[in-house]
């Protein structure tokens, strides 16, 4: 009874083996052929609200609002705090008219980034994501290179502010990042060209600042994140703050 038991056991078992390795051949492995492995270090993207890779761009999806208190919060939202202090560069804080609103981006940046032949300047808006979801943008406040000098006033008091249509944006370093959620040495982000984006220190603690970096605002050595090195901007207290003239990679793309 017991061995018929566990012959009639072994046959099922076997049948299931079987049928599972012809399901596997005859759907070419779905699981993976779509959906290859994220890399870990894009796991720090905590702001992301998916994160995939199709092996040669992972698409980041966010919601593009920060995590952390801002006067330009809804006063309704949890997250709204009142300010009056001093923001980045010592300015007194003074509040632009915009209001923080929720976002639908989705960034794709090449798995494999690669230096340019030719470095494509960087748009207004969005060129990059930092590890909270918030949109990254570069040196300038407008059209024709403006500068940026006349807006850090706005900037919250951990160095972001929103834009008319309400999308929030850092164009120096975040300190809710470099302070809360991570240190000055730490990731910070990515921008479009997949080239990651670090705080204003290296990991043993020297400050960086443009007189160290390329034109793009960037230099190539090994990481924590990155053990045999890679190209990497860095946020820094002096302008351009964090990207220079382009981008040093090929950028991939973002909607919204
Ligand atoms: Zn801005
Ligand atoms: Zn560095």
């Amino acid at each position: 009874m017991n061995n018929k038991k566990s012959v009639i056991s072994k046959y099922v078992l076997a049948i299931i083996a079987i049928s599972s390795i012809v399901s596997c051949s005859k759907n070419n492995n779905p699981t993976t052929s779509n959906n290859t492995t994220v890399p870990a270090v894009y796991s720090k993207i905590y702001g992301a609200t998916s994160i995939t890779n199709d092996g040669t761009f992972i698409t980041i999806k966010t919601n593009g609002v920060p995590d952390h208190k801002s006067a330009y919060y809804p006063t309704t939202n949890a997250l709204y705090e009142a300010y009056g202090g001093t923001t980045f560069g010592g300015n007194t804080f003074v509040k632009n008219p915009n209001t923080i609103a929720t976002q639908s981006f989705t960034f794709k940046i090449p798995v494999n980034p690669a230096v340019a032949t030719n470095h494509a300047a960087t748009p207004l808006g969005a060129i990059g994501v930092a590890l909270n979801g918030v949109a990254l943008y570069n040196q300038y406040a407008g059209p024709n290179n403006q500068a940026l000098a006349g807006e850090i006033a706005s900037f919250d008091k951990y160095y972001g502010h929103p834009q008319q249509t309400g999308q929030y944006h850092y164009h120096v370093e975040p300190l809710y990042l470099t302070t809360v959620k991570s240190t000055k040495s730490g990731l910070m982000g990515f921008l479009l060209d997949g080239f990651p984006v670090y705080g204003p220190q290296e990991e043993n603690g020297a400050v960086v600042t443009s007189s160290g970096l390329d034109v793009y605002h960037g230099h190539t050595h090994s990481t924590i994140d990155f053990p045999n090195g890679i190209y990497h901007y860095h946020f820094t207290a002096d302008s351009p703050y964090m990207n220079g003239n382009g981008y040093y990679g090929t950028p991939g793309t973002v909607t919204q």
